[in-house]
């Protein structure tokens, strides 16, 4: 199979200054053996994009097109939360700053945990999702973004389990599995969590 044009360019700029995600991102291009240079936006001073979208898929692209208008270069980016259906799929795209301040992880679990108090009936699981959107844009203008999402099905807790992870994590339990996203060590729930989904997409459509 022919390689996607944009590779041609040897480069592509990360919309994110998240070191995991820049180190998972350069893991993968390692991997897949591609003369690509991974270029996260801080390196080219290039500031968060205003992320107004109202859905996952809105703000990755946004993020996305900001990075390669200001680098001249194609750009990848990804946005990812949590969604429960019950909330009506809130936190949603403010995962984030559910309970107001940006990364505060316990304030937006105590947050989720007293949003859901009225809906929880006795041996009557919630369900939620973790959802992982790709954006990936040749150009700042491209009219044909390609997308990646991974949607990593789960149920929502009453209590915090587990020591791993981050965010919403120690929340989110798995019932095949009997554990929660906190009690997997980093490499087994990259196998297949929301954002390994993603990256797998992404991965099949380069390969
Ligand atoms: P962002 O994609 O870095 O903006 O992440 C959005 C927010 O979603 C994070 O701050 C977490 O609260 C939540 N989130 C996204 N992915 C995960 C995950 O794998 N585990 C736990 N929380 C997550």
């Amino acid at each position: 199979m022919a390689s996607p044009s944009w590779l041609s360019a040897g480069k592509l700029v990360l919309a994110s200054n998240n070191k995991g995600k820049i180190a998972e991102f350069e893991h993968l291009f390692e991997h897949l053996n591609l003369a690509v240079q991974v270029i996260p936006q801080g390196q080219l001073n290039i500031e968060d994009a205003v992320e107004d979208g109202l859905s996952f898929v809105e703000n990755a692209i946004i993020k996305a097109r900001h990075a390669a208008r200001i680098s001249g270069l194609p750009a990848i980016a990804d946005d990812s939360g949590l969604c429960v259906p019950i909330l009506g799929g809130a936190p949603g795209i403010y995962s984030a700053r559910y309970a107001g301040e940006h990364g505060n992880d316990t304030a937006n679990n105590e947050k989720l945990l007293r949003d859901l108090v009225p809906y929880r009936e006795a041996n009557k699981p919630i369900g939620g999702m973790f959802v992982c959107v790709l954006a990936l844009v040749e150009h700042a203008d491209d009219p044909l973004p390609k997308i990646f999402q991974g949607i990593w099905q789960g149920e929502i807790l009453d209590a915090p389990r587990g020591e791993q992870g981050f965010g919403y994590d120690p929340l989110f339990w798995l019932p095949t599995l009997g554990i929660s996203s906190a009690e997997m060590s980093k490499a087994e729930k990259n196998k297949i969590s929301h954002r390994g989904q993603a990256m797998q997409a992404l991965a099949k459509h380069l390969a």
